[in-house]
């Protein structure tokens, strides 16, 4: 990493060591709260960065200090090839990780095992079929579900992404923590978040506070461990005393953790945001198109980082529908 740079560093010292890259706007799913019903304008392939790009974007960001690139979507594993650009990742001295829906993640084991990936993060809202299906809005439960028991089974390590929502989901909390009895997964609940036709409402929302208090109401104080987060960590993690797994919430909302920030994204269209929350966008597949460095670029969008949520630093901006859906739908960010 070339220090003197430092083009990483925002104004407010936060170093970004963390890059997510989203391959492609597509999905084999259609989760109501992140893709709008008629679905999202897809870009055209030509506007879509190829795994050439891919990978001298993600170098340029690795010789400036970031150290773990997260491959996500859409479903990063539709991307037909998913396993080119994971070879070609691989080769740069980076952590390498993956989120996905994992309906299809079973044909894929052997080459994440190949290029070195470990964790994973899989989204799963329910552990009731049709409420998988209602949400998804398809039918893939069993597939997801056993492909999460064979990744367990093949040693990698498992994170399960659960988005809350009332009226949904928020009556299996408790059964989701029992779920990490004798299983070495974590389960991270994840606080409804507003994005571009996904219909946020607060009222739809469940906060960590009430997470904890589902948490409370049955298992005793002593038996709910509080654990240690790790450094740059979104999630607060608990365990229950003599659990195999754990548990975590990620309170986006509520309690925004953006002090420790560390992360960038970069779109499938090769757009680099600076925060989940930000609608403001830098285009570094254009000027690597061009033939310029894309690192004036990236320097300019580190300095614009806001302190807070892209700006909307109180939960009453966050919910005013004129601020936060200038951003994009979540489909086409990536988490
Ligand atoms: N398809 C992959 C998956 O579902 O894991 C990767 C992409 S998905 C956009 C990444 C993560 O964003 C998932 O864990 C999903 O649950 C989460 N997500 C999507 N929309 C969200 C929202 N409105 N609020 C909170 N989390 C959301
Ligand atoms: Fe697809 Fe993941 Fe969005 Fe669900 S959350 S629609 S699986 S990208």
């Amino acid at each position: 990493m070339n220090k003197n740079k430092n083009i990483l560093t925002d104004k407010f010292s936060r170093q970004h060591t963390y890059l997510r890259i989203s391959l492609t706007e597509r999905c084999n799913l259609r989760c109501t709260y992140c893709m709008p019903e008629n679905g999202v304008p897809l870009s055209p392939k030509s506007h879509l960065m190829t795994y050439e790009e891919i990978y001298s974007i993600a170098k340029t960001f690795v010789d400036n200090g970031i150290t773990k690139i997260r491959l996500t979507g859409g479903e990063p594993l539709v991307r037909k090839d998913f396993t080119v650009i994971l070879k070609k990742l691989a080769t740069l001295p980076v952590e390498l990780s993956i989120t996905t829906n994992a309906v299809i993640i079973d044909r894929f084991i052997d080459d994440l095992k190949t290029y070195g990936v470990k964790n994973i993060n899989v989204s799963l809202d329910s552990l009731n079929k049709e409420k998988f299906t209602h949400i998804t809005r398809r039918n893939n439960f069993d597939k997801v579900y056993n492909n999460i028991l064979k990744l367990i089974n093949e040693g990698f390590n498992i994170k399960l992404n659960a988005v809350l929502m009332k009226d949904f989901n928020e009556d299996e909390i408790v059964d989701f923590i029992k779920f990490t009895k004798n299983l070495p997964i974590s389960v991270r609940f994840i606080e409804f978040m507003p994005f571009d036709g996904n219909k946020w409402d607060k009222s739809k929302m469940i906060s960590y506070a009430e997470v904890m208090q589902y948490a409370e109401a049955e298992f005793t104080q002593n038996d709910i461990l509080r654990l240690q987060d790790a450094p740059n960590d979104t999630s607060k993690n608990y365990k229950i005393n003599g659990y195999k797994g754990s548990f975590a919430i990620i309170s986006s909302v509520t309690n925004p953790f953006c002090d420790s920030c560390n992360r960038l994204r970069l779109t499938a269209n090769g757009q680099l945001k600076n925060c989940l929350f930000s609608a403001e966008e830098s285009d570094l597949l254009t000027t690597l198109r061009q033939g310029n460095s894309i690192e004036p670029v990236i320097k300019k969008a580190i300095e614009a980082k806001f302190k807070i949520r892209g700006g909307m630093d109180t939960l009453k901006k966050l919910e005013k529908p004129q601020l936060h859906t200038k951003n994009r739908s979540m489909i086409t960010i990536g988490g």
